[in-house]
């Protein structure tokens, strides 16, 4: 059948000007959805509505689309075609939208088989209204034709959303789709898109952190006879003996971190003005339960108002307290006690806060505050899921409602239907199948033979039974912050060396390279307080902070050296600037070697001394870097913010940190080059080698060392073998010919998906 455009427009406009108070916003929306599809032939129509306070699109209308879409499905600006479309003020048309590296996928809302995809913004003027989307199964289907028509229809639905919107507005009920019934207690299905920070899916029970005992879903029976002071003593005794099993089973599993992390628990509970309060409160007539809450709640407040960053960071201990205490109070199983079978929903998170929620079996992580590079690195190493939304999402969530956590795409499920369970599974099951070890080989090599060399990245010692599972060659970056963060002081050279030790001797003789401790931007050490600036990022990161503290970098080298003392051990500084920062380096490492020659201890003076490669005035003296160093690093994660000038925590321009930029491109490349004129080691260990398509060009350019997060080894591994150096060095010669983002992208669109196999 022939589309029919003219017709189109005029009955669309018709059916708008007849629009009147008999008809619901709803019932107008869903007929010029029908309208636009029946008159263009094409599969599915949908019209969505953008919120400018949340800055998110919801799907308001669909013909074509699994009818519980509506509503469900939210799209940030700038995300996926629609978002894009939408950001950009522009129509986006692709005859085979699932190639888009913009194409995002719904599961559960039969979208898949749409492969032609046409979007138009709705605007007034130059505000943003929503959008108008039509797909369908025929590739190529839509034409230049198709986006005037639909244009012209856009500019036509301005006036009836924005009364949709007002309407919305007046019953106090924006963002939410008009005639959909919205009671607060019936459960609803929806969607909230945010952004991946740790892979993986989760399903369980929202609880939001820092909530008190009330909001913790146990509500005392009126009918039960009251706590007595006698209970609440054994609801301490069995509190204390749960947090001395948790900290000695965390100490097991994560010795380099979590040493006495739950100390702060025991303190609080042996102090006489906090359990010694509650049971004056029981004592004059208060029920226990709510002497727990007021007493909590007090202790919250003082800590939170303290100027000790290190006290401040005591009001999630000290409302676990208050939630152990009460379901204490109620004889619940221990077990029942912890996280198990919940999802965190928090507005901020500390790293030491990941591992004890960790050690008390949370399913997953939602996060509203934006995700520090630290909390993703350690929810990834800890395997726990976490995905980061807006804020005023993140508020609509109710406590307590089931939630299902797809970190692989950043989609939350809200009360999802069985249907959606059924997906979940079997989504779970294609992860595991993604990430089984079961054929990972220990030597990687491409379909031509050529040698790839497969490390891991070590965030935590727990990292390294991984690490072996999965065959790494060695371990590539191991980022020595964590046994700092999570700390109340620095770690002792010894404390130090007992960690360091433990990662060489796992990795039983393979190379294991050390990178000196990287804090500052947003990795923050909270007993070190006396640095307080506007710019974190440009500030005292890195090898700053160790040049400026030498004592606390010396004991660090020396820890170093004395643990690879028998091992194939290097060390590299991050974010080197200069050459200079580099030889300074370099002089006190060779300072601390003399150090304990004379101190009787051994190391090894082989111990080789790297770079990495984070910033773009490192890469305007590659040459002369490589030439100094024994091996360079290029880390893609701070090269990519730093060239760009973008914020790589920061949500609102996330969709400017580009790897593909040919800045970038060209700058790896560069580096690539300078290492190998020189004769020198070069590896990458940012996480740009997780994306095939970039995987692709690395490879292209001579990059044969890639140090990854290890979970991603077997479909690197898959894509390595599948792949040719021929093909490679073609693609990438293209890729370093193109100026423009857009002909990347353009170019990256063309190349086939090659889908890692799962078997
Ligand atoms: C990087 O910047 O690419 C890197 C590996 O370091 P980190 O992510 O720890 O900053
Ligand atoms: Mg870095």
């Amino acid at each position: 059948m022939k589309k029919r455009n003219v017709d189109l427009i005029c009955d669309v406009i018709d059916l708008i000007s007849v629009f009147d108070a008999k008809k619901t916003n709803k019932d107008i929306l869903q007929s010029v959805v029908s309208t636009v599809a029946w008159h263009m032939r094409a599969a599915v129509c949908s019209i969505y509505i953008y919120d400018e306070k949340s800055r998110y699109l919801t799907l308001h209308a669909t013909q074509g689309l699994h009818p519980t879409a509506v509503g469900r499905v939210k799209l940030a600006q700038g995300e996926g075609l629609t978002g894009k479309a939408v950001q950009e003020l522009r129509p986006i048309c692709e005859g085979r939208a699932t190639t888009s590296p913009l194409y995002r996928h719904f599961p559960g809302i039969e979208e898949e088989q749409y492969e032609a995809f046409l979007a138009v913004p709705i605007l007034r003027g130059l505000r943003r209204i929503g959008a108008l989307v039509v797909q369908d199964g025929v590739v190529d289907y839509f034409n230049q034709n198709d986006i005037k028509a639909l244009r012209a229809i856009a500019a036509q639905l301005a006036t009836v959303i924005e009364n949709v919107q007002l309407l919305s507005e007046a019953h106090g009920k924006a963002g939410i789709p008009v005639g959909v019934p919205v009671a607060k207690k019936v459960p609803r299905e929806q969607i909230i898109r945010g952004r991946s920070a740790s892979s993986g899916t989760a399903k369980g029970r929202a609880f939001r952190l820092g909530s008190s005992p009330y909001e913790s879903c146990i509500l005392p029976d009126p009918s039960a006879p009251p706590h007595t002071v006698e209970d609440f003593k054994q609801s301490i005794q069995k509190t204390i003996k749960q947090i001395n099993r948790l900290q000695q089973q965390t100490g097991k599993d994560l010795s380099d971190v979590a040493v006495l992390i739950f100390s702060a628990h025991l303190l609080i509970l042996e102090d006489p003005q906090f359990s010694g309060r509650i049971i004056d409160l029981i004592d004059t007539g208060t029920p226990a339960v709510k002497a727990v809450s007021t007493v909590v709640n007090e202790f919250a407040e003082i800590f939170s108002s303290s100027k000790m960053p290190l006290i401040r960071e005591k009001v999630l201990d000290v409302k676990d307290l208050g939630n152990r205490l009460t379901r204490n109070l109620f004889n619940e199983e221990a077990d029942e006690s912890d996280y198990r079978g919940q999802i965190i929903i928090a507005h901020e998170l500390l790293p030491s806060d990941i591992l004890k929620l960790s050690a008390e079996n949370v399913e997953g992580f939602i996060v509203s505050s934006g995700v520090t590079s630290h909390n993703a690195i350690i929810s990834r190493s800890l395997g726990i899921p976490m995905i980061s939304i807006a804020r005023d999402l993140a508020d609509h969530i109710v406590i307590g409602e089931e939630l299902l956590m797809d970190a692989e795409q950043g989609i939350i499920y809200l009360n999802p239907t069985d249907e959606v369970y059924t997906k979940y599974q079997e989504l779970d099951a294609a992860w595991k199948a993604l990430h089984s070890a079961s054929d990972v080989k220990s030597k990687t090599e491409m379909k031509c033979g050529e040698r790839v060399h497969i490390y891991a990245n070590i965030n935590l010692l727990s990292d390294l039974r991984p690490a072996r599972k999965f065959k790494a060659e060695g371990v590539g970056l191991y980022r020595s912050e964590f046994p700092f963060i999570v700390r109340n002081d620095f770690p002792t050279e010894e404390e130090q060396y007992q960690i360091y030790k433990k990662l060489v001797d796992q990795m039983e003789g393979k190379s294991v390279t050390f990178r000196t401790l990287d804090i500052g931007g947003d990795k923050m050490l909270s007993y070190y307080s006396n640095v307080h600036e506007a710019n974190p990022f440009l500030g005292m990161r890195a090898i700053r902070f160790s040049l400026q503290n030498q004592e606390i970098f010396c004991q660090q080298l020396r820890a170093f050296l004395r643990a690879g003392n028998k091992g194939n051990t290097r060390i590299m500084f991050p974010l080197i600037s200069s050459v200079d920062d580099f030889i300074k380096a370099r002089e006190i490492v060779f300072e601390c070697m003399d150090e304990l020659e004379a101190d009787g201890l051994p190391f090894s003076r082989e111990t080789q001394l790297g770079v990495m490669m984070e910033l773009p005035s490192a890469v305007e003296v590659a040459e002369e870097l490589a030439e100094e160093a024994d091996f360079l690093s290029i880390g893609s994660n701070d090269l990519i913010q730093y060239m760009l000038a973008v914020d790589r925590t920061n949500e609102q321009v996330s969709n400017l940190y580009l790897a593909h930029h040919p800045a970038i491109l060209r700058s790896i490349n560069r580096i690539v080059s300078a290492a190998r004129t020189h004769g020198k080691d070069i590896s990458i260990c940012g996480d740009i080698s997780a994306d095939p398509k970039m995987l692709q060009f690395l490879l292209g350019i001579g990059l044969r060392n890639f140090s990854i997060d290890i979970v991603n080894a077997p479909s690197i591994q898959r894509f390595v073998q599948e792949t040719t150096m021929e093909k490679s060095m073609e693609m990438a010669k293209t890729m370093l010919g193109f100026g423009r983002i857009s002909e990347v992208e353009a170019f990256l669109k063309m190349q086939p998906v090659i889908s890692p196999k799962t078997s």
